[in-house]
């Protein structure tokens, strides 16, 4: 018999899927950690569950305590899981721009739901920074604090990143990944380089982002904006210190489209926008080293998450962006 013990033992152990149009194309074999299929729906499953037990076992989070966090959507879409199947409440702070079906499934999983203006991190009133003044305000509530709790990339070091050696039994030259709190490259990338000090590993950054100026000068600079949800930063968060980064690759917004496109078309890959500009940095990677290599990067969520926005020609035509037919 194998039975999974609840919702939350089906997070992690995903697939590695060969992405064939662009291994093809690039000689190289560009592998995807299909954390879409997390029961939460994305990669943030691991870090919501990494980041509750750690308060459990800390003894700051008690039966019917509640959850409290800032995030762009899949952050709370996972905490809201795991809190209905583990007896918590959760309230999530969102800023107002990102996509409905992510702030109506927030509503629909019985989270509490507070949209508020997208304001820059350094505004008292950015969402982030709401979050956690309003659970210390709480009795019994815990902020996740998902940028800088480093339970967030524990759970990358701990399991995403040896399922990966495992999969490829070791046998991996490069990864690469976009950030949003950083907790899922930094955990992989200090687990690969701990195997093997010559796996490379490059940070992917859409425009807007200053960590690719970071990674190549030292200096956080931004230029430009991204219509991606759940990736770039203007500072770097505690789950990226120290995190070691061999280079960046900065992949703009007709690219990742471009690439959104080509793996629904061609691979049968409904994917969100951060995983356009993930595999569009792999596939900038592979020209770089050439045939014969192997990198490994991230479809972090699904498309369905963007049917109003990605997946609608009049919305992105505004953006000035245009897919194939
Ligand atoms: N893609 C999407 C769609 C996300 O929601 C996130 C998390 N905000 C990421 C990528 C980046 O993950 P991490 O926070 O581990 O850097």
């Amino acid at each position: 018999m194998d039975i999974t013990p609840g919702f939350v033992g089906a997070i992690g152990n995903t697939p590695l899927i060969r992405l064939n149009s662009v291994s093809d194309e690039t000689g190289c074999e560009i592998l995807g950690k299909a954390e879409f299929m997390n029961p939460g729906g994305s990669v943030k499953d691991r870090a919501a569950l990494y980041i509750i037990k750690d308060a459990e076992e800390r003894g700051l989070l008690k039966p019917g305590g509640t959850v409290v966090e800032g995030t762009a959507g899949n952050t709370g879409i996972g905490l809201a899981h795991i809190c209905n199947a583990k007896g918590y409440k959760c309230l999530i702070i969102i800023p107002e721009t990102q996509s409905p079906e992510k702030i109506e499934l927030l509503r629909t999983l019985g989270a509490e739901v507070r949209t508020v203006p997208a304001v820059p991190y350094k505004d008292p009133n950015n969402y982030v920074k709401l979050s956690g003044t309003i659970a210390s305000e709480m009795e019994n509530a815990i902020w996740a604090n998902q940028f800088d709790n480093l339970a967030n990339r524990r759970a990358h070091y701990e399991t995403t990143g040896p399922e990966i050696w495992q999969q490829t039994d070791g046998k991996i030259d490069a990864w690469v990944t976009a950030t949003g709190t950083g907790g899922t490259y930094a955990g992989v990338a200090m687990f690969l380089k701990e195997q093997n000090p010559d796996i490379k590993c490059v940070v992917a950054d859409p425009k807007g982002s200053a960590l690719y100026s970071y990674v190549k000068t030292g200096e956080l600079t931004t230029e430009g904006s991204s219509i991606t949800e759940g990736i770039g930063s203007s500072r770097l968060t505690s789950n990226m210190q120290g995190v070691p980064a061999d280079d960046a690759i900065q992949v703009d917004d007709p690219e990742a489209v471009r690439i959104i496109y080509q793996l629904l078309q061609k691979d049968g890959l409904f994917m969100g926008g951060s995983v356009g500009i993930n595999v569009g940095a792999a596939v900038a990677l592979a020209k770089q080293l050439g045939p014969g290599h192997r990198i490994v990067t991230v479809l972090c969520d699904g498309g369905s998450r963007y049917q109003s926005k990605l997946f609608n020609r009049d919305w992105l035509a505004e953006k000035g962006l245009f897919p194939p037919a």
